[in-house]
């Protein structure tokens, strides 16, 4: 193992000489296939993980479901302060474990550190409402009655999440679902094991410190099948999936059939709008950081950009020149801002749409293919690296396959507008509905823009780009992209069953809406 992996693998305590474990229920095994963990930048592997077998599964689930018995039974205040102490664990290796995120998964360093970040946020937000997570009292139309809406805890909640966010993802779910009183199990992708790994032993150490049961947050490592197994069982009370829409669809389906809860976030296609009056010194670099960060590699990423005819041509060259300023390099180089595609299958992905809009018709501004090992100093001749593209379709009509597919690699796919009627038909006009942006300084195009004939997306930004959130407002999209909301707002009313108590505290048992029943 090179120092630079070793290095970092150390930091966050994981064997750099041994076969990990993949599976933790309150103590960790795996016996089933080996994973490889390999880094996208080098290609070089990382560490075999041993995933879970179908025994360790289902005894996991069982080992979750006993512990939630014992979590659901612990106050809200005071699982708060079990949250508050994953919270301070989790700052204390904050560095460390951004850049694992950013040697595992590929994203630069500061993304890495950003991600880890996000779940200290939100935890803190998960403590305040240990202490907020209230029901109601609602009036009651007949005398000495009460009604109460009681928030309880839910059951097992199963994490499954994907390759791009390995860390933020499952801390959004953990913090709120923790706080409700649930158990989790954590599903993460198979190609970033070790995060999860690292993740769930700062969690274990400080659920086992409280003499808690280790399967309150359970991880269990495996593939397709695993997951699979997971969304099927009964025992698992909520599934929260992250992932493709493909995927997604089925989960749904299994979910659904099964009468379980589900919430889904899927695939993106989202679109920034730049009208005529807006401050290019702003639009286009958020643009540029919204479709060429993290190599294109976001949920929110910008994969369609459009522009008001009379500025086209200024947007476009200022664009082509920052893209021209991007070169590949090691992400977990502070001067990097190109890192490499999660895996080679991803470069495929990549090279497949670039021909389709060349044999479509479409001009090709920038990019367009593969880093050749001519461009790849040194390590990085192994890695994953592809050239941010910008694409000029033949035709704007947003009905066009081009237009209509999330594909996650940066390409940007550029049309030019004429009124904003227009331009929100056009960002409308795509199945996905998860994130969206207008740049303008006019206040009556913002008034259309949030509202009922403004964009259908789950988030509606003004003059900011599409890419990245905070963890304040609820997180999610619509249509395609599964109606789910997660993280802030109101997501955590998703972690508890809801209970409507009616009490009566009179001498009377008079029935609802004055009906007799009585002779
Ligand atoms: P993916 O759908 O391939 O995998 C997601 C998870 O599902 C993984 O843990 C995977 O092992 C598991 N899985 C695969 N097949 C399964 C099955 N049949 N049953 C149950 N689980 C199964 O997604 P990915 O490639 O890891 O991630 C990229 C996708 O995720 C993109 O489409 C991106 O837009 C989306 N994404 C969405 C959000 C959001 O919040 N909306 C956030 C991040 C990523």
């Amino acid at each position: 193992l090179s120092t630079r992996a070793s290095t970092i693998l150390s930091a966050v305590d994981i064997p750099t000489n041994e076969e990990v474990p993949g599976v933790y229920d309150g103590t960790w095994g795996g016996t089933g296939d080996i994973l490889e963990s390999v880094c996208p930048t080098t290609g070089e592997v990382l560490a075999r993980v041993q995933s879970a077998s179908p025994q360790e599964l289902q005894s996991a689930l069982e080992k979750t479901r006993e512990a939630y018995e014992i979590i659901r039974a612990v106050p809200a205040p005071k699982r708060g302060q079990i949250v508050r102490q994953i919270r301070e664990a989790l700052a204390a290796k904050r560095d460390e474990l951004g850049a694992l995120v950013s040697l595992e998964m590929g994203k630069i360093r500061s993304e890495g550190v950003g991600e880890v970040q996000e779940f200290i946020d939100i935890a803190d937000s998960a403590v305040g409402l240990s202490r907020m997570m209230n029901g109601r009292l609602v009036a009651s139309e007949r005398p000495g009655h009460s009604i109460l809406e009681v928030p309880n805890p839910l059951g097992v909640v199963a994490v499954l999440s994907a390759f791009n966010f390995p860390v933020a993802v499952y801390g959004w779910n953990l913090a709120l679902s923790l706080a409700a009183g649930n158990a989790t199990v954590w599903k993460p992708s198979p190609s970033t094991p070790l995060c999860s790994v690292a993740v769930t032993k700062i969690v274990a150490g400080v659920l086992e410190k409280n003499g808690l049961p280790g399967a309150v947050a359970s991880l269990i490592i495996g593939g397709r099948s695993v997951g699979e197994a997971i969304v099927e069982s009964e025992g698992v009370d909520m599934v929260s999936f992250t992932g493709s829409e493909h995927v997604g669809r089925q989960v749904g389906k299994v979910v659904q059939s099964r009468f379980g809860k589900v919430l889904l976030e899927l695939g993106g296609n989202n679109a920034v709008i730049i009208m005529a009056d807006a401050d290019l010194h702003l639009a286009v670099p958020s643009t540029f950081f919204g479709a060429a960060g993290t190599a294109g590699q976001r949920c929110t990423t910008t994969r369609r950009l459009y522009v008001q005819r009379s500025i086209a041509p200024e947007v476009i060259s200022r664009l082509q020149r920052l893209y021209a300023s991007l070169k590949p390099g090691d992400p977990l180089d502070s001067a990097t801002l190109l890192g490499p595609m999660h895996t080679r299958a991803a470069v495929g992905i990549y090279s497949s749409a670039v021909d389709k809009l060349r044999s479509e018709g479409a001009e090709i501004l920038c990019g367009g293919a593969v880093y050749g090992q001519d461009a790849l100093m040194g390590h990085l001749a192994g890695g994953n690296f592809v050239k941010p593209t910008i694409a000029i379709p033949k035709s704007v009509d947003v009905k066009a396959d081009i237009w209509q597919k999330e594909t996650f690699a940066p390409i940007l796919s550029v049309g030019v507008f004429d009124d904003l009627e227009e331009a929100i038909a056009l960002n409308n006009g795509v199945p996905q509905g998860l994130s969206s942006s207008l740049w303008t300084r006019d206040v009556r195009n913002v008034g259309k823009w949030i509202g009922p004939a403004g964009s259908d997306c789950g988030i509606v930004n003004v003059n900011v780009g599409t890419s990245g959130a905070e963890v304040g407002a609820a997180f999610g999209g619509n249509k395609t992209t599964g109606w789910g909301r997660e993280c802030g707002g109101d997501a955590w009313k998703q972690y508890v069953r809801w209970s409507a108590a009616t009490i009566n505290f009179s001498d009377e048992a008079p029935l609802a809406q004055g009906v007799s029943f009585s002779s």
